[in-house]
């Protein structure tokens, strides 16, 4: 029985590459030496998969920042403005990934956007007029010789012409009509040259056909295979698809001459029944996604087995199944080996990227043995005892307070226009009211009282007294800045979904689960082990204490339940919704309690709302918004009636979601919107958006200070889309990344500009 791999994490174990890849950007290492630290990463991996026996091993899974961006440059679509800045190879790729500001000029960094529905993120090519397609491939021929020179056969990967093209962005009047031909027939060059270096096996990832598609994508993705399944090339071509089901265009697809089509089981949901439905031919191989690439659950060897057996029923026969994992392994850390702190109780159920090696392999010789043998196995033994095992996992009592949700609970009552008259009095807050979205300035002091406290170096009263400083400083400051309503900074917080997880039963954290995000950026989501509830006040005490420190109202702050989950390992023994409605319900408890302590005022963060939107608009309501949205009502259902409650989300492109989003049914809404073009103001007006809204008024991503003049026209744009009595002034995100000095001094033209406005009438 074969096995495959779609892709293995490349940061390596240790974030090496992340570091030497720093290390270059200062200067501080050469060329060379980070391309050392890359081939010794590729060495390794390749090693390491190979000792587990994978038969299809990937090779051009690495990359030095993004595989997207390899692709463009492996076509030459580098845009002009990069190529003139006169760079090396290298530097030229990482101005175009992290944008340039040295001696040879200043150019920004391309777009990011979100790879398909997970947290990594993709460089966006972008195609000019006069972009020449190219092939410069020496890489891509290299790294499979490299492969050959460790006795490896691997499989080239590669990004489909498909998906690049819809990823591509065209910055002229050129549209994917106008380049298709060339950049097809040069992704035939491409595979002549794999043949020729000796390559046999060639695996073209094309995640955009879980998409829905219409009937112009479909004619373009049959326009393009058509050319390279055709043109002879000799290397076998695998089709690799993941993230979802290929419900839309799967007839197609078994129809075209492809070696083999890799289809996602895990993600998929209509993918069983399509091959039930319409088969699957003989003459191609099924790599069968079964082991999950993006989870770090170990995989139940029973419930794969009956897939297995429905896949082999289908197709009579076992002989052309692979088993593979459901997409790349990228977006799980590296492996558990490096985890020492955890107990073993925790640890034995986690499988990560090498540990999914394994599992493969375990699976893999299961399926080959009868009923028999298979249940007397000792790997099939120990995975089914592991799975009935699970430590603290389950907590009846949050169990029973979710299946007692009623409909009422959802339901935030009186209605929002009797409370927005009701707050009015009550908060007695100026027309345009300034705030600020929670965090201030973190600076190394704040981290250093943080970690210390941590490692124990000093004691709680200490690592309390310095925050309860830090705070009464903050207050004073908004005091004098003017702002009406006012936050207590957010020193206590490393990151906003960690630091609530520390704070509630049922979640475990690890050392090294680093996951690429980006770049060399890399994430360590906490786990959802188990039933999760409130094991203590959690934010309650900092917020008090800032109360204490004014006159003014102060606004507390707690991130939601959707982006808790969403930056988290999702449990796989319950649902998605389970899981959010328990954390709303303990979310639920700290919102109480903070109105019980006098807070009239609270934010809500939902900084990770939009990002788990499914791919398929048809999923968006019932796969997702539908539990999403009631969950965030759950958390702020109980409050009187004067308690506002305001959100936050850190993007305005939420035009195609507003009625959902008005259906959060928070008080007031703020979101980021200095840098788009306030278009998303019309469709709230269009929509009737009844919440209050704060649009950022300026942008916290840099250091510079917008004047007085610039937030007052900013202002006056809004108030012609918007009702005066909803509009609030404040910036777009929080200050945490920002200095002390720029903050103050954005503040103070922030809150002049209101005051301007103000006196405007
Ligand atoms: N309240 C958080 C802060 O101000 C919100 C962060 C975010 O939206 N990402 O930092
Ligand atoms: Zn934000």
């Amino acid at each position: 029985m074969k096995t495959a791999v779609i892709g293995f994490p490349r940061i390596g174990k240790d974030r090496e590459l992340k570091f030497a890849s720093e290390k270059y950007f200062k200067g501080e290492i050469s060329e060379e030496e980070l391309k050392n630290v890359a081939s010794e990463i590729r060495k390794e991996n390749l090693l390491e998969q190979s000792k587990q026996g994978i038969t299809y091993i990937p090779v051009n899974d690495f990359s030095f920042y993004d595989n997207v961006l390899d692709t463009a440059v492996l076509f030459n679509v580098i845009p002009k403005r990069y190529k003139e800045l006169g760079l090396s190879e290298l530097d030229t790729y990482f101005a175009m990934a992290r944008g340039y500001q040295k001696d040879k000029g200043n150019v920004k960094a391309l777009a990011m956007k979100k790879w398909f529905n997970t947290n990594y993120h993709y460089i966006v090519p972008e195609f000019e007029d006069d972009t020449k397609i190219k092939l410069n491939d020496e890489t891509v021929i290299e790294r499979y010789k490299e492969a050959v020179s460790l006795d490896i056969d691997a499989k080239v990967n590669l990004i489909g012409p498909f998906t690049f093209l819809k990823l591509t962005k065209f910055v002229g009047s050129k549209t994917i009509d106008d380049v298709k031909e060339k950049l097809v027939l040069e992704y035939v060059k491409l595979l002549n040259d794999i043949k020729a270096a000796g390559g046999k096996t060639v695996s073209i990832d094309e995640p955009y056909l879980v998409r829905d598609l219409d009937s112009k994508d479909k004619e373009l993705f049959n326009y393009l295979y058509d050319i390279i399944l055709n043109s002879n090339s000799g290397v076998k071509v695998i089709l690799q698809t993941y993230f979802g089901d290929v419900r839309d265009i799967y007839e197609d697809l078994i129809k075209l001459p492809f070696a083999g089509i890799g289809i996602d089981f895990v993600e998929g949901k209509e993918s069983l029944n399509l091959i039930k439905k319409y088969g699957f031919p003989t003459d191609k191989i099924l790599f069968a996604g079964l082991v999950n690439g993006k989870n770090i659950w170990r995989n139940n060897y029973r419930k794969t087995i009956d897939t297995f057996e429905v896949i082999k029923k289908v197709l009579k026969s076992d002989e052309n199944i692979v088993i593979s994992t459901s997409c790349s392994l990228l977006h799980v850390p590296y492996t558990t080996e490096s985890e020492t702190k955890l107990q073993k109780d925790y640890i034995e159920h986690f499988a990560f990227a090498k540990e999914k090696l394994v599992e493969l392999k375990e699976i893999a010789a299961l399926v080959k043995l009868d009923d028999f043998a298979q249940k007397g196995s000792k790997c099939y033994k120990d995975n089914q005892a592991l799975h009935a095992s699970r430590i603290n996992s389950f907590d009846k009592k949050v169990k029973d307070r979710v299946s007692k949700i009623k409909k009422s609970d959802y339901e935030r009552l009186p209605k929002f226009e009797e409370r927005e008259k009701i707050q009015k009095e009550k908060l007695d807050l100026p027309l345009f009211p300034t705030t600020t979205i929670g965090s201030f300035p973190q600076t190394a002091a704040v981290r250093k009282n943080r970690r210390d406290y941590k490692n124990g170096v000093i004691s709680k009263e200490q690592y309390i007294k310095f925050n309860k400083e830090k705070i009464a400083k903050c207050i004073a400051l908004q005091e004098e800045i003017g702002l009406d309503v006012l936050v207590h900074g957010e020193y206590e917080r490393n990151d906003m979904v960690e630091y609530f997880g520390e704070h509630l039963s049922g979640y475990v954290f690890t050392e090294k689960a680093w996951v690429q995000s980006y770049g060399t950026r890399c994430v360590k989501p906490p786990i959802i082990w188990g039933d999760v509830s409130r094991k203590e006040s959690i934010t309650v005490e900092w917020s008090k204490f800032a109360k204490q420190c004014t006159t003014k109202k102060v606004k507390g702050m707690l991130t939601g339940p959707v982006t808790i989950l969403n930056w988290s390992f999702p449990r796989e023994d319950i649902t998605i919704k389970e899981s959010v409605l328990q954390i709303a319900l303990a979310i639920r408890d700290e919102v109480l309690d903070l109105e019980a302590n006098g807070i009239e005022i609270i934010q809500i963060d939902e900084a990770a709302l939009r990002e788990k939107l499914p791919l398929r608009k048809s999923d968006w309501y019932s796969e997702y918004l539908d539990f999403a949205i009631p969950a965030f009502r759950l958390v702020h259902s109980g409050v009187k009636p004067e308690t506002q409650i305001h959100t936050h989300m850190c993007y305005s492109e939420f035009t195609d979601i507003i009625p959902a989003i008005d259906a959060m049914d928070a008080d007031v809404i703020t979101f980021e919107a200095s840098r788009s073009d306030l278009q998303i103001l019309d469709s709230l007006k269009e929509n009737n958006f009844k919440t209050e809204v704060g649009p950022g008024v300026y942008d916290i991503h840099s250091p510079r200070v917008p004047s007085v003049e610039e937030i007052v026209n900013a202002l006056n744009l809004m108030r012609e889309k918007l009702d005066d009595n909803k509009l609030w002034v404040n910036p777009d995100c929080g200050l945490k990344t920002r200095g002390d000095k720029e903050t103050k001094e954005s503040l103070i033209n922030l809150v002049l500009a209101a005051k301007e406005v103000r006196a405007q009438d």
